[in-house]
């Protein structure tokens, strides 16, 4: 059997942090399994749906890197297709028209309340005569499944479950305008697309019981489930903004790298063994079903950064240099990138994300005269302007070589090395900490550097 799974998202907005962690857990499992992952919008709320929602959910998944098989199916081209299952439901017998009037709802709806019980649709119409049928009465279409006996379903996360079937009311099916309603759009489209597993929040746990009467009501093979258990804050509590709730383009423009937020997500929820750094090839090695947690995860930011640091500490150079470029308002024709380039090896350690690394790499292309956020006093400067001399003459401009040249010129001074290579981090840094000084001065290159000292003991405008 090939598995078919999809990710269905209804476009009422960003494709938020537990969707994007659904998607992901099918598309590995359909790279996984040899399968595939096909991608549903669920649109047939129209009201709610906007074509910028649909934009922003395809343009989550391609920065994620989650690649889809096939079209887009929206599900609102299908409603017709769902009519025609709920029709065929009424002549199967496992469906009837209901006439109910919004009056007799609320009478039923009452009578539940007084009895303390939960309201179900107490089936008036369910064995009555058609002919009854008020002459200009607009019916709804309600599913007319078993009344004893339970409906079970086997989950990958939850186990098997039962619930009585006297406790599921008759859901209406097709509405008085002859739409579909949602279970119904979603069993049909599921079916027709040939979906094996239906991977998916435990916020529609209830649903996979309505669904599956569905689906036993037109005779179909129900799906597999796996029901995950939503993402949670920090704190335990339901994830908000402030956790973490956050569209995938935040998480892009917080500087997180994709391959990073996949293995974070991966970790939200399934595990192996201890491991936290999975890379994308070993996930889809490694991703079953079994693996899913059955309690909430929690959204950790701090976890995030780690695991983001050490993507960026894997990334090559070279592409850490372009991701950084537009935050520093360079092109990629720009000179300067090479010195970006140089730095890179010294900077990539230091940050958790791109954004961070963008901020470590700014000095490096900074215009000259480079604000200092350090003043430096008399002793520094007189220091500064001593250490100037040689090094205008240095032969070599190396690591070793500039660090020995300082040495050399502290020791003449009766200076500990740090008296004099303080001053110089500031003056070619504008700040008191910065990646190893020598291998500044390198990517400085002689010029830069020797001008930057040169900026730093004669400030102009001062
Ligand atoms: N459209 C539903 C949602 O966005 C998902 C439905 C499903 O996966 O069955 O929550």
């Amino acid at each position: 059997m090939t598995v078919i799974v999809r990710f269905a998202p209804s476009p009422t907005g960003f494709l938020h942090i537990g969707g994007a962690r659904t998607a992901l857990f099918n598309w590995l499992y359909a790279r996984h399994t040899g399968g595939q992952f096909r991608l549903r919008i669920e649109d047939t709320d129209r009201a709610r749906s906007t074509r910028e929602a649909v934009e922003a959910i395809v343009n989550g998944l391609n920065w994620l890197g989650l690649d889809w098989d096939g079209d887009i199916v929206h599900q609102s081209d299908w409603q017709e297709r769902h009519a025609e299952a709920a029709r065929q439901m009424l002549a199967n017998g496992n469906a009837y028209y209901a006439y109910e009037t919004t009056a007799e709802l609320e009478a039923m709806r009452e009578k539940a309340k007084a009895e303390k019980r939960t309201l179900r649709y107490d089936g008036v119409w369910r064995d009555r005569d058609p002919r009854d049928a008020p002459p200009d009465g607009k019916p709804v279409i309600r599913l007319k499944a078993p009344r004893d006996g339970t409906t079970t379903i086997r989950d990958h996360v939850q186990g098997e479950v039962a619930v009585a079937n006297e406790q599921l009311d008759d859901l209406i099916i097709l509405r008085a305008d002859g739409t579909p309603t949602y279970n119904l759009s979603v069993v049909v489209d599921d079916h027709d697309m040939g979906i094996t597993h239906v991977i998916r929040g435990d916020d529609h746990f209830t649903n996979a019981f309505r669904q599956t009467r569905i689906y036993r009501a037109l005779g179909w093979e129900v799906p597999d489930f796996a029901h995950v258990p939503l993402i949670h804050g920090q704190d335990g509590a339901k994830l908000s903004k402030r956790h973490g709730a956050l569209g995938v383009e935040a998480y892009r423009d917080m500087g997180y790298l994709p391959e990073a937020m996949r293995n974070y997500l991966l970790r939200l929820g399934w595990s192996h063994g201890d491991d936290e750094i999975i890379s994308t090839e070993q996930a889809i090695r490694w991703f079953d079903l079994d693996g899913l947690g059955k309690s909430p995860a929690r959204f950790d930011f701090v976890k995030l950064a780690n695991i983001d640091g050490h993507y960026i500490r894997e990334t090559p150079d070279a592409r850490l240099v372009e991701s950084i470029l537009p935050r520093l308002a360079m092109n990629a024709d720009d000179p300067l990138t090479a010195r970006l380039a140089a730095a890179m090896p010294d900077i990539k350690s230091r940050a958790k994300t791109l954004i961070e690394l963008a901020d470590l790499a700014r000095f490096y292309v900074a215009k000259r005269p480079v604000p200092l956020a350090v003043n430096l006093d008399r002793n520094a400067l007189d220091l500064l302007t001593g250490v100037a001399v040689p090094l205008g003459t240095a032969p070599d401009w190396n690591d070793h070589a500039l660090e020995t040249l300082v040495r050399h010129y502290a020791e003449s001074k009766n200076q500990k090395l740090g008296a004099v290579a303080q001053p110089l981090r500031i003056a070619l840094t504008g700040s008191a900490n910065s990646p190893p000084l020598f291998a500044v001065m390198r990517v400085l290159g002689r010029e830069e550097s020797l001008g930057r000292i040169d900026d730093a003991l004669h400030p102009k405008g001062v």
